[in-house]
């Protein structure tokens, strides 16, 4: 289990991203394989921890995922559940901090564990966010989205050349890498990096393809089902495998990851599988006992029974008529805080009646400790 990010950077849970960005580049430095006391191979391994923690961090969203998820959370946004190399999006941070522009430290430390770009690598996985009602949790629901992504092009077999055609890059040899030395203030370093032929692909072509302008890929919108299942609740998330962008040089594509959103709902108010619901009646209803109509979530009109002596504020069940339970064929239940409609206007007999029963009710809290009321 890794530790903590938030432990590796020495900050705390509510950290701006200013906190985090001096506590990596303080951290960075004192970890950096030349300054370390430590080993090389501890020192790397520490950096990386520090590196991957503010990757986390520094990145709104996957910092939400961490807060909420942990490690699981994160991980799964990154390529093939694992951390690698790759996936950093803020490289110029880290030149930032040995200064120049990808100068001699980068070079040696990064050389020689980078993945050649020519190599297969899985395809971005991809979020898409999915409102549903609540009669929707109800029932599920089958909904066709459609996705932007990135797909491979079918006009040149995503190599990115006319019709296909490509040939093995000469500088290179088709490895897409070749050997640099330089002269730098810690003595001549020969380091591994892109062929400035090819780029890193390992293949050049006479000519582009005209549809993806050599990219190999295309923007494309896919149509994909999704079913949502009962009982689905407000963030669950839904992973579709290889509905993702395309992968690099034959690698998988990524996932796709819907993410659901249940809207609130102005009838009910949901607590887990059991809805919640006002019921309104009236003063004598309360006294006697009778019954008001409700709609549940199915639509149906329900007959709830008020015994008498009801008080306000009190509860009554209607069991069953809640949600389903997630993945289970059970069903909660709709509970209903009773409360009374208070005529704004009454007629004059009205009145004449309640002045009647108010005075019949006073007479009975007159042993009350306000004394005998009018
Ligand atoms: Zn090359
Ligand atoms: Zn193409």
């Amino acid at each position: 289990m890794p530790r903590d990010y938030y432990e590796v950077l020495g900050v705390s849970k509510d950290a701006t991203k200013d906190d985090i960005k001096k506590a990596y580049r303080r951290l960075a430095r004192e970890n950096h394989p030349d300054v370390s006391e430590d080993p090389k191979e501890v020192a790397e391994e520490k950096f990386k921890e520090i590196s991957e923690a503010y990757e986390v961090l520094q990145d709104e969203s996957k910092r939400k995922l961490y807060d909420q998820h942990g490690h699981a959370g994160v991980n799964q946004q990154f390529r093939g559940g694992g951390f690698s190399w790759d996936d950093f999006t803020h490289f110029d941070d880290i030149r930032d901090i040995f200064g120049g522009s990808g100068g001699s430290i980068f070079d040696m430390f990064f050389g020689g564990s980078r993945r050649p770009k020519n190599a297969p690598a899985q395809g971005e996985s991809l979020r898409y966010d999915v409102t549903i009602t609540m009669t929707d949790v109800l029932n599920g629901r089958d909904e066709e989205i459609q996705v932007p992504k990135t797909s491979n092009c079918h006009d040149c077999n995503a190599t990115g050349g006319r019709d296909g055609k490509v040939n093995v890059c000469e500088q290179c040899g088709g490895s897409g890498q070749v050997q640099m030395v330089r002269n730098s203030p810690f003595g001549r370093i020969a380091s591994v990096t892109d062929c400035p032929k090819c780029g890193g692909s390992g293949k050049t072509f006479k000519e582009r393809c005209p549809k993806c302008r050599g990219s190999g890929r295309v923007s494309k919108t896919n149509t994909v089902s999704v079913s949502i299942p009962k009982g689905a609740e407000d963030g669950m998330r839904l992973r579709l495998q290889g509905e993702g962008d395309a992968g690099f040089n034959g690698g998988p594509p990524g996932d796709l990851y819907v993410v659901i959103r249940v809207r609130d709902d102005k009838r009910y108010e949901r607590e887990g599988i059991n809805l919640w619901a006002d019921i309104v009646t009236t003063y004598p209803r309360l006294v006697l006992g009778g019954s008001e109509d409700v709609v549940t979530i199915d639509g149906e009109t329900a007959k709830v029974t008020i015994p008498p002596g009801t008080q306000v504020g009190a509860v009554l069940r209607l069991p069953g008529k809640g949600l389903p339970k997630f993945r289970g064929n059970s069903r909660g239940d709709m509970f209903l805080r009773v409360r009374i409609d208070v005529p704004t206007r009454v007629s004059e007999e009205e009145r004449e009646c309640l002045r009647k029963l108010d005075g019949n009710a006073g007479t009975k809290r007159s042993k009350g400790i306000f004394g005998k009321g009018k």
